[in-house]
């Protein structure tokens, strides 16, 4: 599974799952880390994205 916040793989004790509300009212559950983490940045980086 992976964070839902922050993309990144998660192991079954590293994740937890919240309670998400969208914007029309029907909450759905994500998966993310336990411990806070930072959302990945949406907007473009100005980092190299090739690996
Ligand atoms: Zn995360």
């Amino acid at each position: 599974m992976f964070c839902q916040r922050c993309d990144k793989p998660l192991k079954a004790d590293e994740a937890e799952k919240i309670d998400h509300h969208g914007a029309t009212g029907a909450g759905s559950t994500i998966t993310v880390c336990r411990i806070p983490c930072r959302p990945t940045p949406q907007q473009t980086a100005p980092y190299e994205t090739g690996r």
